[in-house]
C-alpha cells in the first residue's frame, strides 16, 4: 500500500494511473477504522482497478471542540487494517496540507441542511462539503463510496456532485452493524461498559418504528411510541427522531405519499453522540 501525505505527490501518482485508464474508487474517512469502513473498501475493490482511502479528521465539520479533541486517533492500527484489506493507496494529509489558509468559500444546501444533522450541528455540512470538494479535486475518483449510516451526508454530497458537476459516481453502501444491531461507528469506542450495553436500543427503536409504520400506524402515533420508549431509557438523551422522505429529507405525515421513507435518529449516551437510520422498505 502506498502512503502519501503530500497533495503534490499523490496527484503525480494518480495522474500516471489515470493516463493508463485505471479506474479509481475512493473511500474518504476520518480514521478509527472498523468493519463498516472496510466494507466500503471491499465494495470499491470489486468495482475499480485502484482503491484510495483517505484518513483526515476535518476540523471544519466539527461544531464542538470537545468532540474534535476526543475523536479517536488510531492511525497505526488503521494502516494495518487497510493493508490487510488490500487498499492500494492511503492519503494522510495534515491540517496545514488541507487548509494552508482558512477557506473563504462557504456552502449552503438550503432546506437539506436545516433539518436533523444540519439543524443540530450548525456549519457541519459546510465543513463536509469543503473537505470532500478538496479531496475529490485531489483524487479525481471515478466512484466514491459512502455509508448509508450518514444518510444526510450522502444526500448533501450527492447534491454537491450534481451542482458542481463532479465527474464521479456516488455509491451508498449499507450500514454495517455489530451482532447486537448497533451501527458500527468510530465513536462507539468512547462508550463505557454500561453505555455500550444499552447502545443497541437505538437500533431497536428504529426497528420498532419500522414495524409500527408497516402496521399502518400514523407517523404521529409512531413518534409518540418512540417518546415512550426513550422515556424508559434514562441514560439516553434523544436529540431527534424523524420520519422523512429519503430523497428530500423532509418530514412526512402520510408515508403512502412517498416512494422511499427513512427513519433517522440522533441520541447522546453521556457525551457520545450516535446516529443511525433505517429505510422503511
Ligand atoms: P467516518 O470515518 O465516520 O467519517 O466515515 C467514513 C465513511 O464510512 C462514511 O461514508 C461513513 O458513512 C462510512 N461508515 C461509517 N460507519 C459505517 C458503517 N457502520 N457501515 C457502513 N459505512 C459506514
Amino acid at each position: 500500500m502506498l502512503v502519501f501525505e503530500n497533495i503534490r505527490d499523490i496527484r503525480v501518482y494518480l495522474k500516471g494511473e489515470q493516463i493508463k485508464k485505471t479506474s479509481i474508487g475512493f473511500v474518504p474517512t476520518m480514521g478509527a477504522l472498523h468493519q463498516g469502513h472496510l466494507s466500503l473498501i471491499q465494495q470499491s475493490k470489486k468495482e475499480n482497478d485502484l482503491t484510495v482511502c483517505s484518513i483526515y479528521i476535518n476540523p471544519t465539520q466539527f461544531n464542538n471542540v470537545q468532540d474534535l479533541d476526543k475523536y479517536p486517533r488510531t492511525i497505526k492500527l488503521d494502516s494495518e487494517l487497510l493493508l490487510k484489506s488490500g487498499c492500494d493507496v492511503l492519503f494522510l494529509p495534515d491540517n496545514q496540507m488541507m487548509y494552508p489558509s482558512p477557506a473563504q468559500l462557504s456552502f449552503s444546501f438550503g432546506f437539506m441542511e436545516e433539518v436533523m444533522e444540519g439543524k443540530f450541528r450548525k456549519g457541519h455540512f459546510n465543513g463536509v462539503a469543503l473537505v470532500v470538494s478538496k479531496l475529490f479535486h485531489i483524487i479525481q475518483p471515478d466512484r466514491v463510496y459512502l455509508g448509508q449510516k450518514d444518510l444526510q451526508q450522502c444526500t448533501v454530497i450527492q447534491q454537491l456532485c450534481t451542482d458542481l458537476m463532479f465527474d464521479l459516481e456516488v455509491i451508498v453502501c449499507p450500514t454495517f452493524r455489530e451482532k447486537d444491531g448497533l451501527a458500527m461507528s468510530s465513536r462507539n469506542m468512547r462508550l463505557n461498559e454500561s453505555q455500550r450495553k444499552i447502545a443497541p436500543q437505538i437500533y431497536k427503536s428504529l426497528c420498532l418504528a419500522k414495524d409500527l409504520l408497516l402496521q399502518k400506524k400514523s407517523v404521529e402515533d409512531v413518534k409518540n411510541e418512540i417518546e415512550i420508549f426513550f422515556s424508559k431509557e434514562s441514560l439516553f438523551e434523544l436529540e431527534y427522531f424523524e420520519i422523512v422522505d429519503s430523497n428530500k429529507l423532509q418530514d412526512v405525515e402520510d408515508i403512502d405519499a412517498h416512494s422511499q421513507i427513512s427513519i433517522c435518529i440522533a441520541a447522546f449516551l453521556g457525551e457520545v453522540r450516535l446516529i443511525d437510520n433505517l429505510f422503511l422498505s
